[in-house]
């Protein structure tokens, strides 16, 4: 058999428990309240704006909806990359970035960008959470403030830079889950009371999926580049079941399947995942755009992120039911526009399958 082509498909690198009975505080603030605690953090997001359900009743979409397992997620979109994934009374956020319009975030040497955007929640007024899923080491994914007020105890899932880089410093991050591409873990989910059970033992099932932050070459040209654009990771999450008993480690019988692309260009390297995934589909693509460019000192301008024509590319590529396009207009540094998005979406006749998120906006997936 030649597997040559075929990318890995390892048993699960580590499993981490989601008990929403036993949240550990996102917050040090609320980690370490003692004699004067802060106000206790929200139970909910706040009611979203407009809420989109997929595949909708007028769906002409190719794929028929998934009757048979009751999947019901939901995510929310904060801004930049950051998002709430709800499902099963747990929720994962992503690539947490909390800054407001005004403030600066330093992407590397001599790279500084603005952001322009505020998020639609604040850090301090999000309900608890199980979670965070994190692309890569980079502020506006992980900003300053993120950094000085999360509990060094919340788990995070993220590459194995920005492992090093989080667990190597004073007050170091203690839970920090390394997956290089095609490595997966296991998130068993603990469900709460109240919450719907289904057949075998719910699960979310997180694989690091690949991505190319510089474009190809660049990286050996220069060190400044290096050091201002770190490895990023894509993200394959799928929700899911285990058997009781029985399955084989890492087997999951899927009910949705979001794929998140992280910082990357569109690189040769992403057509490993059509193959990896074996003709099984995506439900939910979250595509990072923005065309992000930035001036090295010693390089011309250099585009790090897709932009508007890379998009559909990567449309074409995944053939998701849907994608939702995140990580456009937050920054200065962010320079193709999201209409350009819109036009080279409805050129390529793929208007249908795309849903446009304002921040506060929400989508469900039945
Ligand atoms: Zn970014």
């Amino acid at each position: 058999m030649d597997t040559a082509n075929t990318p890995p498909d390892a048993p699960p690198k580590y499993q981490l428990e989601l008990n929403p009975l036993k949240r550990i505080p996102l917050l040090k603030a609320h980690a370490h309240a003692h004699a004067h605690p802060p106000p206790k953090p929200p139970t909910h997001l706040p009611v979203a704006k407009k809420s989109h359900t997929h595949p909708s009743d007028t769906s002409t979409s190719a794929h028929p909806p998934n009757t048979n397992k009751k999947t019901s997620a939901s995510l929310y979109f904060i801004g930049t990359a950051t998002t709430v994934l709800e499902w099963r009374g747990i929720r994962i956020l992503t690539d947490p970035n909390f800054l407001h319009a005004g403030d600066h975030v330093h992407l590397g040497p001599g790279v500084t960008a603005k952001r322009l955007t505020n998020p639609a929640v604040d850090l301090d007024a999000l309900p608890p959470l199980d979670c965070i899923l994190l692309s890569h080491y980079h502020a506006d994914h992980f900003d300053q403030l993120v950094e000085a007020s999360l509990n060094r105890q919340f788990p995070i899932i993220s590459t194995p830079h920005a492992k090093k880089e989080l667990t190597n410093k004073p007050d170091a991050f203690q839970a920090v889950y390394d997956l290089d591409f095609f490595e997966s873990m296991m998130l068993p989910v603990v469900l709460p009371p109240g919450v719907e059970g289904m057949a075998g033992k719910p699960v979310v099932k997180v694989t690091g999926m690949p991505g190319k932050h510089v474009p190809p070459g660049i990286l050996s040209m220069a060190n400044d580049v290096a050091g201002a654009v770190p490895p990023t990771n894509g993200w394959m999450l799928e929700l899911g079941s285990v058997a009781e008993g029985g399955a084989a480690p890492g087997e999951v019988e899927t009910g949705c399947r979001i794929y998140i692309s992280g910082d990357t260009l569109f690189v040769d390297e992403l057509k490993e995942i059509p193959k990896w995934l074996k003709n099984e589909k995506i439900d939910l693509m979250l595509v990072h755009l923005g065309g992000t460019t930035i001036p090295g000192p010693s390089l011309p301008l250099l585009m790090v992120t897709m932009d508007a024509k890379q998009g559909v590319q990567l449309m074409q590529l995944m053939d998701p039911e849907v994608t939702v396009p995140i990580h456009f207009d937050d920054y200065d540094v962010f320079l193709s526009p999201l209409g350009d998005f819109k036009e080279e979406v409805e050129k390529a006749g793929w208007g249908k399958r795309v849903v446009y998120l304002d921040r506060g906006m929400s989508i469900g997936l039945r």
